[in-house]
This record gives C-alpha cells, structure tokens and sequence, in this order.
C-alpha cells in the first residue's frame, strides 16, 4: 500500500490522531507556559469550546458523509476541474491545491468579517474572550457548513489530487491549533516563522476588540495573503498581554462561553434591514 493509498484508507483516523495530537501538545504548552492569564476557566471554556467542535464534527458526519475528500474522489473520477485538465507533475499539483485553498480560506474570511450576515455567524468565533487552542475550532455549526460548500466548490473548479485535499485539512486545522494557542515563541523565531507560517501572536491581533485590528491578520495558516492584499498588522497597539480578547458587545459569560449561548449569539440583535449603508457599517464597527 502506498503512502497516498494509506492516506485515503484511513483519512478519518488520520485526522483525528493529528486533532487529539495537536489538542494534547498545545494543552500542555498552554499549562506550562501560558501567554495571558485566562478571564474564564479552563474547564469552562474546554467543555463549552469543545463541546462545540464535537457537535459540528457530528453534524458534517452526517450531512456529508464523503466530506471534502469523497468531492475531490468525485472530481478525479469525472476529470473534473482544472487540474484534471492538465497533465502536470503531482508535486507539483499537490503544492499548488495546497496553497490555492488557503487562500480561497482568506478570502472567505475577509468575507464573512465585511458582509453583515455572515459576520453574525463569524462572531462565534470571535466572542471568545481568550485566545487559547479550544478557540481555533470554535465556529458557528451554520458558518462551517458554508465553509463546506465553499470548499466543495472550490474542489469542483479546481480539481485537486485526492491527497492534497487531505494535506491541506491536516495543515489548516493542525495550524489553527498551533495559532490560536495561548502560548508565545521567542521573538526571533515569531519574526522568522511568521513568514511561512501564521504564528500565535500573528492571529491573536486578529481576536483583538479594536475593529482595525479584528479586521488584520485573516491568514489561517499561509501568511502571505495579508501581506500581498494589506491586511497585515504586525502586533496589537496595548501588547499582547494587556490587548482585550473578543468582542467588545458581548461580555456576557451565558452568551460567550456556554453553548447555548453561543449557537444563539448569531440570531442577537435586530435581523431586519440588511441594506449594506453607512449606518450598518458603523454598528459593526461598533460591535466588533
Ligand atoms: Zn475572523
Ligand atoms: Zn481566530
């Protein structure tokens, strides 16, 4: 059996090792050296996060059995999209999907913070008042289904090889992980590493309550985006440690750290009116 062969065979198991891997090397970074003291507790905030992400990975299992690997199988039976169009190395073709669908990730997260409906839904993510490896997964059910489409789409069009689809679910949700992490590296390896990669404290300016910083640092795992489109911003104006996590809005613990709240927070405030004008611009930048 091959490697990609294996790879296919045991995608599901694959996945989970590097979840529970990652979930286990952080966690522990995070205990032994944590960056920020936490506003809420540990336990609080792994059950409710987490809690969260097992019922979203419930949710996928069943409304799409075959997920993002069984489109990409579907699309190389039918030589569907453009990479099934053209007789290029595999490497090659495998490096490419990798970073292609990183950056359709970017553009769907630049989206879902400019266009009010879906931000409604990427609040989720954000109303978490820490930064700490449970909030790398921690997403409105309704935004990771859209994700799903979009990623589907994206397969469709692009027609990638099986294992750089499985590659890239690996890389983003293991980076993700590393990057929501309460935890810092040395500043000359921070400075080094965030050209490859986006490091903790590249994405936590992301998280900041301030509306120009939430709206920096989009990159999931490939830095260059922010970079190349001007999004990027190298750290938070108060530092890291005294910068406020989260969504200036919404403090309340029921709303932003339980469960029920959580799957609610989308549906809170007026639904009505959603004609992009100035007023509405001016409530997100108020809330955010
Ligand atoms: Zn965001
Ligand atoms: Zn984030």
């Amino acid at each position: 059996m091959s490697f990609d062969e294996f790879l296919l065979a045991n995608e599901k198991e694959v996945r989970m090792t590097f979840f529970f891997g990652m979930l286990i090397f952080i966690g522990l970074w995070e205990l032994l050296a944590p960056k920020r003291v936490l506003t809420i507790s540990k336990s609080v905030r792994w059950i409710n996060n987490l809690g969260l992400v097992f019922f979203n990975t419930f949710l996928l299992r069943v409304l799409f059995p075959a997920a993002a690997v069984g489109v990409a199988v579907f699309a190389n039976e039918q030589d569907w999209g453009l990479f099934n169009y053209f007789d290029i190395p595999l490497w090659f073709a495998v490096v490419a999907s990798v970073i292609i669908m990183d950056f359709v990730i970017y553009i769907q997260h630049v989206m879902v913070h400019a266009i009010p409906m879906l931000w409604r839904l990427h609040r989720v993510h954000h109303a978490d008042m820490d930064y700490d490896v449970t909030t790398g997964s921690r997403f409105h059910p309704i935004e990771i289904i859209l994700s799903m489409f979009i990623k589907f789409a994206t397969i469709l069009l692009l027609g990638p090889p099986i294992i750089g689809v499985i590659i890239f679910e690996i890389v983003l949700n293991a980076t993700a992980m590393f990057n929501h992490g309460n935890i810092s590296l040395p500043k000359t390896i921070d400075k080094y590493l965030r050209l490859l990669l986006v490091t903790p404290d590249m994405h936590r300016v992301h998280h900041s309550v301030e509306d120009d910083e939430a709206n920096s640092n989009f990159g999931f795992s490939l830095p260059w985006w922010d970079r190349v489109f001007g999004t990027y911003r190298a750290q938070p104006r108060a530092g890291h440690i005294d910068m406020t996590i989260g969504i200036n809005k919404f403090r309340d613990l029921k709303q932003v750290a339980w469960l029920p709240g959580m799957l609610m927070l989308p549906f809170v405030g007026k639904m009505s009116g959603y004609v992009i004008n100035r007023r509405q611009w001016t409530d997100k930048e108020n809330e955010s």
